[in-house]
């Protein structure tokens, strides 16, 4: 065979020849390579149409993941498209999709993550927590499946699950002081057995140990034990509850007890409640106070608007879990003005 060929030849030239085949070889190679790379960005543009769309199916997730070879990574962040757009139901079918074709074991924990998170956003409260014992049962040491599941336990007001939670997250070195506090707080005011008085008597008791209940002693005090609120209202910062002493009924405030304390005072001067207060610390109040004494009548009110001090989100209505970052009592109050009912009800006239 080498007869043949390297006879009459050059050896240089021999050589020549094999670098010269080498290179057609990957030349052809490359240019197929670069059809079929051609060919799958056509499709995938196509699919990226489909997406801005909003039109890509379940399976065009899969086919992206499966035959595009697109990073698990990417497709989630694609997915998450639906959860911004609070269509729970697709974002949950792609996930279930998926959990289908993904073989490896962190991305399927990953994508059992996502798809409870999503129930428990989507209201699935027992879907949700399904997924999360699923989750356990592989992986006891998932911080996240814990954390969600002391949530839904809390929704569901299941207090001695959420306890064992926070017993088991105590366990893995997660600080879970607030959530203990919490979860004995809540489980204190739905207590089928004791009676609103003792009720009231113990959560004073638990607000002393530790102030960081105080809104939710607070409420239940307004609801269930106004004279216990009042006559301790030394023990609290009324600046922290405006919102719930501005709405107060008129019948329900003890204005004996108001006259003793400056900011209560202002409150319901600015109210129109009472005549005391010149003025206020509270710019909003003060606004309000003056224009009550002045003889053009404005009409202005109070709104309020809660931000979380955790992930600085604004929330108009209050709660005790901030629904954006989970985090417990972290809403603080804030007072606003705005255009008074009668004035928005005249100018109709
Ligand atoms: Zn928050």
């Amino acid at each position: 065979m080498n007869g043949l060929f390297f006879d009459y030849r050059d050896p240089l030239f021999g050589i020549f020849a094999i670098f010269a085949l080498i290179f057609i070889v990957s030349f052809l190679t490359h240019a197929y390579n670069l059809y079929i790379e051609r060919k799958s960005r056509k499709e995938y543009r196509k699919l990226l149409k489909k997406f801005e769309l909003g039109n890509l199916k379940e399976d065009d997730y899969i086919h992206l993941y499966t035959t595009y070879n697109l990073p698990f990574d990417s497709i989630i962040l694609l997915a998450s498209s639906f959860l911004h757009k609070g269509d729970y139901n697709k974002a949950i079918s792609v996930y279930l999709a998926l959990l289908e074709h993904v073989k490896d074991q962190t991305k399927k924990e990953e994508l059992l993550e996502l798809l409870g998170n999503t129930y428990l956003k989507g209201g699935f409260l027992q879907r949700s927590k399904d997924i999360y014992l699923k989750i356990l049962k592989f992986s006891s040491h998932n911080k996240t499946a814990l954390k969600n599941l002391l949530v839904i336990s809390e929704k569901l007001k299941n207090y001695p699950t959420a306890l064992d939670i926070i017993e088991s997250l105590k366990e893995l070195n997660s600080d879970v002081d607030t959530e203990l506090v919490y979860i004995n707080t809540l489980k204190v005011i739905d207590d089928s057995i004791l009676s609103f008085e003792q009720k009231s008597l113990k959560l004073l008791e638990m607000y002393k140990e530790n102030n960081l209940i105080q809104r939710l002693v607070i409420e239940f005090l307004l609801k269930y034990n106004k004279s216990l609120f009042w006559n301790n209202i030394n023990l609290f910062d009324p600046k922290s509850v405006i919102d719930l002493l501005w709405y107060l009924d008129f019948n329900d405030i003890d204005f004996n007890i108001v006259e003793t304390n400056q900011f209560l005072t202002d409150v319901y001067t600015a109210k129109g409640h009472i005549n005391i207060s010149k003025e206020s610390e509270l710019f909003e109040l003060a606004i309000l106070i003056s224009t009550n004494n002045s003889s053009t009548k404005v009409n202005i009110d109070l709104n309020f608007d809660f931000i979380c001090s955790k992930c600085k989100k604004l929330h108009p209505i209050y709660d005790s879990r901030c629904p954006h970052c989970n985090s417990i009592l972290t809403f603080n109050v804030k007072a606003q003005l705005t255009k008074g009912y009668y004035e928005k009800n005249s100018s109709l006239q």
